[in-house]
């Protein structure tokens, strides 16, 4: 090879060494079009590496719960991280390693959607995001944390498809199909569901497991033909014929 070849492919991997966090311990050649961890994660640790992470483990909180995604790799982060792993057969340690990067990389798209969900799909309207009740970024990054939450509730039920009838709604939007004032389809996290092959009542059920703090289903009024899962501040189900 001619000098004048090599000289810019020392340049381009002299830029790829510097580019290259220091404490790098996740495979390099695991690299991601969506985003790629620079180091193992484990309790104690904080960053924005963290809050991604958060993000892709927001669908194993345990029954009830809610995992905050908040940067900071506490109690919560670690119980996520290990019901991630033990789901996928993984040495479930609670530490997020690049087995468990791996895992995420062949989870997520290159726009970081789950593989199994995408933006459009949650969007009701075919609209760009903008006009609810936060910024269109916003309701994007909502809608994303629910469709997390979502695969880990389809991987749990067998991996068969989640039937998504829509989601972010704008005010307009919201109007049109006769939302509800205050509806969380404002907010981008909201998501409903139709009945697929797993029925109303067990997407409901497997719902509590995965952190929506809001479910309707069967016997709420307005929701007898889909399941609604959401994020709220405070948990509300209901789905009476459904014995929630
Ligand atoms: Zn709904």
């Amino acid at each position: 090879m001619k000098l004048r070849f090599v000289l810019p492919v020392l340049a381009l991997l002299s830029g790829i060494v510097t580019a290259a966090p220091a404490a790098a311990q996740a495979d390099p050649s695991a690299a991601d079009a969506c985003y790629t961890w620079g180091r193992t994660l484990s309790q104690g640790a904080s960053g924005e590496d963290v809050r991604q992470l958060q993000i892709r483990v927001a669908g194993y909180p345990g029954y009830g719960a809610v995992l905050g995604l908040d940067g900071q790799f506490g109690a919560g982060t670690k119980a996520a991280v290990t019901r991630f792993q033990q789901a996928y057969g993984l040495g479930a340690d609670g530490i997020a390693g690049p087995a468990t990067f791996a895992k995420i990389y062949a989870l997520q798209d290159n726009d970081c959607t789950p593989v199994n969900f995408t933006y459009d799909e949650l969007n009701n309207c075919n609209s760009d995001w903008s006009g609810g009740n936060v910024s269109a970024a916003t309701a994007r990054a909502n809608a994303l944390v629910s469709m997390w939450k979502l695969q880990a509730m389809r991987h749990a039920m067998g991996d068969r498809p989640i039937d998504v009838n829509g989601g972010f709604r704008s005010v307009s939007c919201n109007n049109a199909v006769g939302g509800a004032a205050g509806s969380r389809h404002l907010y981008g996290d909201a998501v409903d569901l139709g009945a697929g092959p797993q029925g109303f009542c067990a997407l409901a059920k497997q719902a509590r497991n995965h952190g929506f703090n809001e479910i309707l289903g069967p016997g709420y009024t307005g929701h007898n033909d889909h399941v609604h899962v959401a994020h709220k501040s405070s948990r509300f189900w209901s789905a009476p014929s459904c014995g929630i």
